[in-house]
């Protein structure tokens, strides 16, 4: 059986991720940090193990790697956002922005590589925003982290291609999950109007795209950023 590890599993996109690839029959890791009983509940729906770990924190990724050992596919899921002008962001706020974005994915991925280069296979996907594309104003900091991780995913695809490894970018839209909660019912509304398919998005939008690119169906591809955001950034 084929082995996944979510991060930022507990909530919103990444449990959604979590429960479809359980559902495409991958033995599922749940990373979380704080969410410890909505990580466990959902262990629990899915039989699966909730593992804690701050991905900032490369001590805390390599206790998570001991515990679960090697993964055949890793989403880079778990991300923070901060809204605001950009001149008004502290130095400390944007560091710990780009330490869970940005540094996350470098400790996640720096781990499960010894694995996935020993078996000359896997599928890492890094979940992006379409503001990482087309940047957003005022948050300048969370569309520099997401530009990053895109490319870090084109850089890596052509890095690990010959070591079997496909590397893929997720650019979700709008996504109503925690991440919105400091947005207004009207602010939500807006964004609706804004989206050509004429609704915001669901999880599950995100995780059915991550369960493909994790699946043999895209074994030909990598390198890939792929927007599911009902065409809000054209
Ligand atoms: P969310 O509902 O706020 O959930 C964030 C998740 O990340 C939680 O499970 C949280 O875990 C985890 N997390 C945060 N900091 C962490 C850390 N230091 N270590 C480990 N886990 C950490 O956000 P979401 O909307 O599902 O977003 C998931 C991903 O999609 C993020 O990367 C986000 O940038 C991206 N995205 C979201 C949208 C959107 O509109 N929602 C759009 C584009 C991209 P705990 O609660 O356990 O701490």
């Amino acid at each position: 059986m084929k082995t996944a590890l979510v991060t930022g599993a507990s909530r919103g996109i990444g449990a959604a991720i979590a429960r479809t690839l359980k559902r495409e029959g991958f033995k599922v890791y749940i990373n979380y940090n704080q969410s410890h009983d909505k990580a466990a509940a959902l262990a629990k729906e899915l039989s699966a193990l909730a593992v804690k770990a701050d991905v900032s924190d490369m001590n805390e990724v390599q206790h998570m790697y001991d515990e679960i050992g090697g993964v055949d596919v890793l989403v880079c899921n778990a991300g923070i956002s901060e809204y605001g002008l950009f001149s008004d962001m502290s130095h400390e706020a944007w560091q710990k922005l780009f330490a869970v974005n940005v540094d996350g994915a470098y400790n996640c991925i720096q781990c499960a590589l010894p694995h996935m280069i020993g078996q000359k296979n896997g599928a890492i996907i890094n979940i992006s925003s379409v503001w990482g594309l087309c940047g957003a104003s005022c948050e300048a900091a969370y569309s520099a982290s997401k530009s990053a991780l895109i490319g870090l995913s084109l850089a890596l695809a052509k890095e690990l291609g010959p070591s079997g490894i496909r590397v893929n970018c997720i650019a979700p839209g709008v996504i109503e999950t925690d991440m919105l909660s400091s947005f207004t019912e009207a602010d939500k509304e807006a964004l609706r109007c804004e989206t050509p398919l004429g609704r915001l998005g669901r999880p599950s939008d995100i995780a059915e795209l991550c369960a493909f690119l994790a699946s043999d169906k895209a074994d030909f591809i990598t390198g890939q950023v792929i927007a599911s955001d009902g065409g809000f950034a054209l």
